[in-house]
């Protein structure tokens, strides 16, 4: 998918349209005390059945977006709907 740099898009901060920097959010490393991982654990003290497994098959094709508008007024991030999901995103400068 090509997506423009920048972008005219309505910022909720400055209640208006303004021009938008488009950029992709880096992954942040886990950390080890996640919820999940508390829930995990609590779950392995005792009481009910092992946590199963997650099914494992073919990995997805695709890997779903993550985009950023950084409003050039204000300066501020938002996101604009949720992430999709895409092969490969292509820069259109
Ligand atoms: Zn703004």
């Amino acid at each position: 998918m090509i997506v423009p740099k920048t972008q005219q898009r309505y910022c909720p901060f400055c209640r208006k349209h303004t021009e938008h920097k488009v950029e992709e959010s880096k992954r942040r490393p886990r950390r080890e005390s996640t919820k999940g991982q508390k829930r995990y654990r609590r779950k392995l003290k005792g009481y009910g059945s092992f946590p199963k497994e997650n099914p494992k098959g073919r990995e997805k094709p695709t890997r779903k977006t993550d985009l950023r508008y950084v409003c050039s007024v204000c300066k501020k991030k938002h996101p604009i709907g949720k992430g999709f999901r895409v092969k490969k995103i292509e820069w259109l400068k």
